[in-house]
């Protein structure tokens, strides 16, 4: 099997805090021998889990990165039992760009697990982080928003998971982050993402969503610190009781494709709903207008599942199969 190409100076073994970067080398027009810098730290003292915490998934998703720095720069390494492995901008070129796919070979990292070690700069990436990082964990959590295109409520997030004890395991974690609503997504069953491949890696896996639209929710980034000092507490890398947030509501999914309110034609999506909203299978969701041709009736989009609006698009204008909104629904044991 063909090893990563990506390199580090950073001792994943030694003691202490050690702040640097694991490079992958580009060889492009203006930069022969140069090389792709991701952020990499690692935090460990003594023995115990090895954690690792991910952020920059997706280049304009900004809490969990912003979170991530705080503790790279903040935590005491005499505080921790085990080890902190944090990327908190895995898809560097896609950070440096805000965007949701990189810039370099426009893929969505999310979309490249387990990767590939002689492909594109992306799935270099994604291989690296399969490859050399997961089987060092004990657990791993990818810190999601919205992104540019999605409106969001914070959440913690559930991988499906087909193993029973990983299933609770993974579940306890989730409940851990103390988010205001927790929801188990399957992203269509794709099982290219980072956390379906933790789950298949046997790490416990934490995913999240926080707010989004492509910028900084006060509130989200405040769920977002609460939520990962709780899992380490949970998982016992870090002392100390955990802070209790909101009493959420039972677990829900996002489980099929009547999940979803797609766009049916071309034009300005008006919802009917905000965030939060319990909405019943089949009711009017919203509807698309025509403002070129407004003599035109606009056309309604309804529901295909019963629950709660748990996303929304971010910008008016839809093309067909936009997603419009998401519907959570509660998840049955
Ligand atoms: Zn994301």
């Amino acid at each position: 099997m063909t090893r990563s190409i990506g390199f580090t100076d950073i001792d994943l073994d030694r003691d202490g805090k050690q702040v640097g970067f694991v490079n992958f080398p580009s060889s492009v027009h203006d930069d022969a021998w140069g090389v792709i810098r991701v952020p990499l730290t690692v935090i460990r003292n003594g023995s115990g889990p090895t954690v690792i915490l991910q952020g920059g998934n997706h280049g304009d998703e900004y809490e969990g990165p912003i979170v991530l720095g705080e503790i790279i720069r903040d935590l005491d390494p005499a505080t921790v039992n085990g080890r902190l492995v944090i990327v908190p901008a895995i898809n560097l070129p896609a950070v440096e760009a805000s965007r949701r796919v990189s810039p370099l070979d426009d893929l969505n990292f999310n979309r490249t697990f387990p990767g590939d070690p002689l492909g594109s700069t992306t799935q270099q990436i994604s291989h690296y982080v399969s490859s050399v990082l997961y089987p060092l964990a004990d657990a791993f959590v990818d810190l999601h928003s919205g992104g540019s295109s999605l409106s969001i409520i914070p959440s913690a997030v559930l991988e499906p998971c087909d193993d029973p004890q990983l299933d609770a395991r993974n579940r306890a974690a989730v409940e851990a982050f103390q988010a205001p609503f927790k929801v188990q997504i399957s992203n269509f069953g794709d099982p290219r993402t980072s956390t379906s491949t933790a789950v298949r890696a046997g790490l416990v896996t934490v995913g999240t969503e926080m707010a989004g639209t492509g910028t900084v929710t006060p509130d989200a980034v405040r769920i977002c610190r609460r939520g990962v000092h709780n899992v380490l507490r949970h998982l016992g890398v870090l002392e100390g009781a955990q802070e209790k947030g909101p009493d959420a509501a039972g677990f829900h999914t996002i489980g099929g494709t009547s999940s979803y309110v797609m766009a049916s034609e071309a034009g300005i999506f008006e919802p009917f709903h905000e965030l939060g909203a319990t909405v019943r299978e089949g009711e009017p969701a919203g509807r698309i207008h025509f403002l070129e041709n407004p003599g035109r009736e606009p056309v309604e989009l309804r529901f295909g599942a019963s629950g709660v609006v748990y996303g929304k698009r971010h910008p008016g204008r839809v093309r067909p199969g936009n997603c419009c909104l998401v519907v959570a629904s509660p998840l049955e044991d």
